[in-house]
């Protein structure tokens, strides 16, 4: 009858667009095999990084950090957090002793795009600004605090207080800032406002930040991890495996755009263990021998700059890219991150709508607009707990019309890509604890991750995707990830702390 000749129609039409949108989403799909390559390009990059004098994929940056806090630091201190979610001025306040404690006060401050991406003094200029109100607030404008500044940037640094910005990420790009140091450009914004002093003591990672925090309360933690606005890695290295450390450059060509760079000596670099290590030496040694690790940022996410990605990264991952403000760059970062992870969906979205297999076929301006997809609407969408009909209401926030068949459809996008991210980081994480394992000689080895970001925290899967996937790929370490609370700030004060040797006046 005609009837159901119609019927079988509608069911065909349904199982070829079935069968569509599953051949797009099976090339976000990787297998455990794809995971593994992922894990050992990870594994070669951290190899190359250390290795080389030149620009490579995985930097590898040294930070300068020898050891993890120990309980004594104490003091006030003043932390920035730059490069994040939000930009925050921070007064650190920790004790020691019986009372031991932190004690943190913060404000968060906008950063408008077009302070993100003019000048560099303006940049400077709005963040002197910001911590003037802020030590108005407190009341703290006559005190030289001591300050850590958490800037989450890659950073080429020769000391602990230097750091040349070797390449804005995410959503920065003012100019004149790469190739110079940011700790200057502080400083000189500092003289420019002639309102108050500070003594800038540490320029820290965010991921140097959160290894600390999270080691002063659990010494297992020598990894730091952030999955959040970008993706980041920073671990205790052998101080004998950072080659570049050991070589003196003499007036070769440095990372930084044909500026010459000076790398440090080994004398040199012994010259700030000694100074460093200082008086709770005896105390050190046996806890972790004398300082013979040192904390490298890895910037994990510029793997696959040079192509070795490629085999697993998608058309949607190639548009994400050339749309970005740094094309060809942080290839890893990319695909993992909640900057990112939201543009890949749509992307794909923007894909199966031409193909007329989602919104009726329907390109609508939201889906043409960039940046829609926050990583906050992803974990909502994707939370266990939420029906259907509120993912179309979701949807339909974000001005896009769905029917119940377009919501799951969205929903299975969001998931894939979420998961490959989580599982990318996994594998990249499999890659570090087996080298820490490898690097101390051992068949089994227990560690804790600090972790920090709002995909780690706010996703409702990324997190146990990730655990999962190192569990499998790391099968001879133990790896324990804790939520570390205030890196950025509480973290950035304790390097402070370590990095004055001693207590702090205050
Ligand atoms: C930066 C890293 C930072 C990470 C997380 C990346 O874009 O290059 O330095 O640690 O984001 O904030
Ligand atoms: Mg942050």
């Amino acid at each position: 009858s005609k009837g159901a000749a119609m019927v079988t129609a509608v069911a065909q039409r349904l199982a070829s667009q079935r069968r569509q949108v599953d051949e797009a989403l099976s090339s976000l799909k990787l297998t455990q095999e794809h995971l593994g390559y992922v894990k050992s390009r990870m594994r070669a990059g951290l190899e190359a990084g250390l290795k080389s004098q030149g620009p490579s994929p995985v930097k590898m940056l040294p930070a300068y950090v020898y050891r993890t806090p120990d309980g004594t630091e104490h003091g006030n201190y003043l932390a920035l957090d730059l490069g994040g979610t939000n930009f925050r001025v921070l007064l650190v306040k920790i004790r020691s002793g019986l009372s031991r404690s932190v004690r943190l006060y913060n404000k968060i401050y906008a950063i408008p795009l077009e302070v993100m991406q003019g000048t560099g003094e303006e940049l400077f200029d709005h963040i002197v600004q910001c911590i003037s109100d802020f030590l108005d607030y407190m009341g703290m404008k006559n005190t030289r605090l001591p300050l850590g500044f958490t800037f989450s940037f890659p950073c080429y640094q020769k000391a602990i207080d230097t750091g040349t910005l070797v390449s804005w990420t995410k959503g920065f790009k003012a100019t004149g800032c790469q190739g110079n140091d940011v700790v200057d450009m502080l400083r000189e914004a500092i003289k420019r406002r002639n309102e108050f002093d500070l003594d800038i003591v540490a320029i820290v990672n965010d991921t140097v930040g959160t290894m600390m925090s999270c080691a002063y309360e659990d010494p297992q933690c020598e990894i730091g991890l952030i999955a959040g606005t970008g993706s980041n890695v920073c671990y205790m290295e052998e101080l004998s495996n950072v080659e570049k450390l050991h070589v003196p450059q003499n007036g070769k060509e440095g990372r930084n755009g044909g500026k010459v760079e000076e790398e440090c000596t080994e004398a040199q670099a012994k010259d700030v263990i000694g100074r460093e290590a200082g008086e709770e030496e005896e105390e050190e040694e046996e806890q972790s021998g004398p300082n013979v690790r040192m904390c490298i940022n890895t910037e994990w996410g510029g793997l696959g700059e040079d192509g070795c990605l490629d085999d697993i990264i998608t058309p949607y991952d190639s548009a994400v890219d050339r749309d970005s403000l740094n094309q060809g760059r942080q290839r890893f970062e990319k695909m993992t991150s909640g900057l990112y992870l939201g543009e890949i969906v749509r992307q794909v979205l923007l894909d199966l709508t031409r193909r007329g297999l989602l919104f009726r076929g329907h390109v609508t301006e939201a889906l043409k607009t960039p940046g829609i997809f926050h990583t906050k609407y992803l974990s909502q969408i994707e939370s266990d707990r939420l029906a259907l009909l509120q993912v179309r209401s979701i949807l339909q926030q974000l001005g896009l019309e769905s029917t119940i068949n377009d919501s799951i459809v969205v929903k299975e996008v969001c998931g894939a890509v979420s998961r490959r991210a989580a599982q990318m980081c996994g594998a990249g994480m499999a890659a570090v604890v087996d080298k820490i394992r490898e690097n101390r000689g051992l068949d089994h080895l227990d560690v804790t991750v600090g972790v920090d970001g709002t995909l780690y925290k706010l996703h409702p899967h990324f997190s146990m995707v990730l655990q999962d996937t190192v569990r499998a790929l790391a099968p001879q370490c133990q790896v324990t990830f804790t939520l570390s609370e205030e890196g950025s700030g509480k973290g950035a004060a304790l390097i402070t702390a370590v990095a004055r040797g001693g207590p702090a006046r205050s």
